[in-house]
């Protein structure tokens, strides 16, 4: 074994997050993970019930009802999530409020958080993020959801769309125009379910990820109170990118995780499956195909691992956490696909988890900002 799958900056107290998120895992996911895939939901109590068993609140402060903790704990946690709850669509569902409460975190007021931030953490609120709308999502200065000042409100008009946990959101940080064109009017909103004009317009059918709802969100003359912005008029194009440079080294961690586990099963398949007379491991090109998935992993833990530790250092690697993103995405993809290889007609069918998994792999050179973007950020870093 190249060694336990873990980051080089992991310590003890890593090691206790993990074995709690993997207790949390096991006790509430595992046995209902592949049901939920298929039902396209999991219970909204899990969301309570994560929130009281402290998982999802790990990264958050303290004070505002978190574990503490940092981006290290954050991708281990949910690492363990993934690994032995065995769905990716759960655990990406609870996980909407690791993109959703940042920007409130960092940039709100001691009341907006303890509003939108801590019953989320203590309770078991729902929160997400919707940047992208059905115009487009990579280019994010030119949304167009506008929203016109009326008094102390804001009156909100436009759509969101591929937003995870939009079904059942308490709330949704919300990017909007209230400016001119471009990145400098770009405001964020925080828009509360019940809010009349604020509506979920479909829950959308996706390739993987199923256990996790998507939606598109609509707004018709929707009136959000002034107290609702987040940081100052127009100045969200930069906290946005901020919260990015987060989440994609989340999605990269995400990519490591499903592909050790794509891996793992691979391993047990092919000690098991006979051809031949032996089992399909006393091929040699069965050996190197497991060798060239977990020395692939082995590269993209390694990146991701650097990214988050200059993180954890103070630096703000957006090159290098674009990097990390493709390089685990594409690791992933290949990984998912040598897994289903190995499992032969098994392999295809519903009842297998790698065939989830590959499926699961499909999104992540989409979300969070698609390969394309993420070469176009590293090039503009690296000055060409
Ligand atoms: C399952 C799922 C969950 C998601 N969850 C959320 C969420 O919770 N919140 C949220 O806000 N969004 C969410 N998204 C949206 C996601 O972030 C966007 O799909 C993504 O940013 C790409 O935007 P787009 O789909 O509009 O593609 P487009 O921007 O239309 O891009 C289409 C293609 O053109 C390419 N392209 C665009 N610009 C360039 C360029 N300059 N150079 C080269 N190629 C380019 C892209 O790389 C892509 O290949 C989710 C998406 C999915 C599928």
């Amino acid at each position: 074994m190249y060694g336990p799958a873990v980051y080089l900056f992991e310590t003890e107290e890593h090691l206790a997050i993990r074995a709690t998120a993997r207790r949390f895992a096991q006790n509430h996911i595992a046995a209902h993970g592949a049901e939920w895939e298929e039902d396209e939901e999991f219970p909204v109590e899990l969301y309570r019930t994560a929130a009281q068993a402290g998982v999802t609140g790990i990264g958050y402060p303290e004070a505002l009802g978190g574990q503490g903790g940092d981006l290290g704990h954050v991708l281990v946690a949910g690492e363990e999530l993934i690994l032995a709850g065995r769905s990716v669509g759960t655990m990406v569902g609870l996980g909407t409020n690791g993109i959703a409460l940042p920007p409130i975190v960092r940039f709100g007021t001691p009341e907006q958080q303890h509003r939108f931030v801590t019953p989320c953490l203590r309770d078991g609120k729902i929160a997400a993020l919707a940047i992208t709308e059905p115009g487009g999502g990579s280019d994010v200065a030119s949304l167009t959801t506008r929203a016109v000042r009326d008094g102390d409100h804001y009156v909100v008009t436009g759509a969101k769309t591929f937003i995870t946990s939009g079904t059942r959101a308490d709330f949704v940080t919300t990017a909007v125009r209230t400016g001119g064109e471009g990145h400098g009017g770009v405001s964020l909103l925080v828009i509360e379910r019940g809010t009349p004009g604020f509506t979920v317009s479909k829950k959308l059918k996706k390739t993987g990820w199923w256990a996790s709802d998507t939606a598109e969100l609509h707004f018709a003359d929707c009136r959000v109170p002034i107290g609702n912005r987040i940081g100052p008029e127009n100045g969200a194009f930069p906290m946005i990118m901020m919260n990015f440079a987060g989440e994609r080294l989340g999605l990269a961690g995400q990519c490591v995780a499903i592909a050790e586990l794509a891996y793992r099963e691979s391993i047990a398949y092919v000690k098991e499956r006979k051809a031949f007379g032996k089992p399909i491991s006393g091929f040699q090109v069965t050996r190197h195909k497991l060798a060239d998935m977990v020395s692939r992993i082995a590269a993209a833990r390694a990146l991701v691992g650097e990214a988050a530790t200059r993180v954890l250092r103070g630096e703000q690697p957006a090159g290098l956490a674009a990097m990390a993103k493709n390089v685990a995405t594409d690791m992933c993809s290949f990984v998912c696909d040598q897994a289903v290889q190995l499992h032969g007609g098994y392999g295809y069918m519903r009842e297998t988890l790698v065939e989830r998994l590959y499926r699961d792999a499909r999104l992540y050179p989409i979300g969070g900002g698609t390969r394309e973007i993420m070469n176009e950020v590293i090039g503009k870093l690296e000055g060409y």
